[in-house]
């Protein structure tokens, strides 16, 4: 990482045990997305690289393919934070080429990961959108948004700003299995209930439902209900999409964690095949949304890249939306 146009320092500190953080000078804070790319928004901010919430299904892992880190511990563990972001960002929002389109946060990692508690970016970052009047989408699932909530209500009113929350798990203990470094269920709902309070319609991403583990009528119910109480204004869901690079790690846990499944979703997910089958995703339809409309969480957002994605990607998982190679 030394190596790395850009590095400043490496940092290892007591209150974030196992974590290496690798500060940089970023090039630039927006990432235009591919122009080939179906994603309904145009531009990215991704204040970190790596993600601590370790999510066993990740597809962003990938992405730590271009640091030459590895796509497992790495990922989770090694940080990379662009501690210059929000003053890049605003210089380039206040270019006179800027057409004030959306802004999308958390398609890649999440930018309220534990770093942020220490390096504090996500403030910055909001207030220069907010300044230039820059819509923005935020998805998370970290409960540290909550710390911003007042900031984001203001720049609410000078610019939309989306909130997204991704909870796709009801069981605390199988969560805290596949999700080891993220918030709990129960944080994340009282996180969406203080977004509403704050006079926002959260969002909230079923995503990824994982089969034969979550995805039970009784489980799908369970946690929409939840989701509904908390106040969320609708939900998108999308089952288990498993890229090549997300394949191994993932087999790891499940021989690990769920032994008598390795076979099941080896017929679900065979060789290179990454998305659930069609049949599967019918059946999983048939569950669920008799459930969104029953709890009024059906609701399809107008203008809202979140929601869009999700419509679009239904077949995915949020965060992890691929990034170009060019990181810095
Ligand atoms: S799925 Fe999201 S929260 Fe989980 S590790 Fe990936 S980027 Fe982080």
């Amino acid at each position: 990482m030394a190596a790395m146009p850009g590095h400043l320092r490496t940092v290892r500190s007591p209150e974030f045990a196992g974590m290496v953080f690798h500060e940089v000078l970023a090039k630039s804070a927006l990432n235009r997305v591919p122009g080939q790319s179906s994603m309904p928004f145009s531009w990215t901010v991704n204040p970190y690289r790596g993600c601590s919430h370790a999510c066993v299904y990740c597809f962003a892992r990938g992405s730590h393919r271009y640091l030459d880190l590895d796509t497992g511990r790495d990922f989770d563990s090694q940080i990379v934070v662009k501690v210059n972001v929000a003053e890049l960002l605003d210089r380039e929002l206040a270019k006179p080429s800027w057409q004030g389109e959306y802004v999308a946060l958390g398609t890649n990692t999440d930018p309220y990961q534990r770093a942020e508690g220490r390096y504090r970016l996500m403030p910055g970052i909001i207030e220069a959108l907010a300044r230039r009047q820059t819509p923005v989408s935020i998805l998370t699932k970290g409960t540290l948004l909550r710390r911003d909530l007042a900031q984001l209500a203001d720049a609410n009113s000078r610019a939309s700003v989306t909130i997204a929350m991704s909870i796709a798990i009801g069981e605390h203990e199988l969560q805290q299995s596949i999700e080891p470094g993220t918030p709990t269920t129960r944080a994340r709902l009282e996180t969406i209930a203080a977004a509403r309070a704050a006079g926002f319609a959260p969002m909230v991403f079923i995503m990824p439902v994982l089969p034969y583990l979550t995805d039970s009528t009784e489980q799908l119910n369970t946690l929409l209900r939840d989701i509904s109480a908390a106040g969320a204004e609708s939900v998108m869901y999308g089952p288990l999409h498993l890229r090549s690079h997300v394949k191994p790690w993932f087999f790891e846990w499940l021989e690990r964690e769920h032994p008598d499944l390795v076979q099941p979703y080896r017929s679900l997910y065979p060789g290179a095949s990454s998305k659930a089958p069609q049949r599967y995703r019918l059946e999983l339809a048939g569950r669920i949304r008799p459930l969104m409309r029953r709890y009024g969480l059906d609701a399809r957002p107008a203008n809202r890249p979140a929601a869009s994605v999700a419509l679009r990607t239904s077949a995915t998982q949020l965060p992890g939306v691929p990034s170009p190679p060019t990181l810095f």
